[in-house]
């Protein structure tokens, strides 16, 4: 299978939105979009073969890698609308790209959003999606932390205490259950001071926000949402303080003005999955556990 033929049976698709000028086979997309609306783009990369590892399935892989570019536009309060997606494979595998695609166009058409170019080459497994949307227009002038703000986090943490390369490897894995947090993101830019994508883990995330602000955090162990794998380790005494100091998991944390509380948990509630307050930002650098030597 060449090049060629590979990008027809895979990734061209109909559009999916009648914005898409040209699309999948041009030699650039074109898109017709609001000259007044501001474009939001975010991208991510997984790359996948790691020696001793099982080769990642496709549609692990693709689930993973638009879990991480969504979320990275949903912090911006942007829902994807346009992709394009970098594709490096040791081999065109016709079955692993069938679940591949599959799962990749699964993801864009949960919110309307259509591939619409991209490149392939080989080499050792690698995919780079970049994610486009309209951005909420104050997304920019937002990221304004300040002291006696409320931390909100979507979903439950714990997951990302497992080892995440095999976690991008397996199809059986919970991780492959955890949708992108777009529809909260979007819900929350009217209301919030900051809003970020976990990265390496909540603490770590909460620490590169605020540092810069001369800000910290207290956290309240006994509100902390945890998945059921990771209750046990909740139990213990600093266990909360490891959860939130290693675990590295899809989920968004926001910061909310005591003035925006109320509107802003108003709009979380009417979505499907949580969001949880659990703690406040101090004029205190660094970020701490309470109640944790309690347990
Ligand atoms: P080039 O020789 O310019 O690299 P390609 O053969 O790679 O051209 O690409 C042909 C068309 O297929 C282009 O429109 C490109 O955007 C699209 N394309 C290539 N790879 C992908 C991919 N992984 N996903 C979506 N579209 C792709
Ligand atoms: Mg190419």
């Amino acid at each position: 299978m060449g090049e060629f033929d590979l990008i027809a049976k895979f990734f061209t698709r109909d559009s999916q939105r009648n914005d898409v000028l040209l699309g999948v086979g041009d030699d650039a997309a074109l898109i017709n979009i609001d000259a007044g609306a501001c474009l939001a783009c975010a991208l991510a990369t997984v790359a996948a073969e790691k020696a001793g590892l099982p080769y990642p399935e496709g549609s692990a892989f693709a689930q993973t890698l638009a879990r991480a570019a969504f979320n990275r536009l949903a912090a911006q309060g942007a829902a994807p609308a346009w992709l394009t997606l970098s594709l490096t494979l040791p081999k065109p595998d016709a079955e692993w790209l069938d679940e591949f695609s599959r799962a990749l166009h699964a993801a864009a058409a949960g919110y309307g959003a259509t591939l619409i170019g991209g490149d392939t080459t080989r080499g050792p497994l690698s995919a780079t999606l970049i994610a486009h949307g309209l951005g909420f227009e104050t997304s920019g002038r937002r990221l304004a932390p300040a002291g006696g703000d409320a931390v909100f986090v979507t979903g439950a943490i714990g997951l990302g205490l497992q080892d995440k390369s095999t976690a991008d490897c397996a199809r059986q894995h919970p991780l492959n259950e955890v949708p992108p947090r777009v529809n909260a993101g979007m819900a929350a830019a009217p209301h919030v001071s900051a809003a970020v994508d976990i990265r390496r883990s909540l603490a770590a995330t909460l620490t590169d926000l605020l540092d810069p602000f001369e800000l910290g955090a207290d956290i309240e162990a006994d509100k902390l949402p945890v998945v059921a794998e990771a209750k046990t380790l909740l139990g213990r005494r600093g266990g909360a303080k490891l959860l939130i100091e290693t675990s590295d998991d899809p989920e968004l944390c926001f910061l909310v003005p005591r003035e925006r509380e109320s509107e802003f948990c108003d709009d979380m509630a009417k979505l499907p999955d949580p969001c949880t307050r659990i703690g406040i930002v101090t004029g205190r650098r660094g970020v701490r556990v309470r109640n944790d030597q309690e347990r």
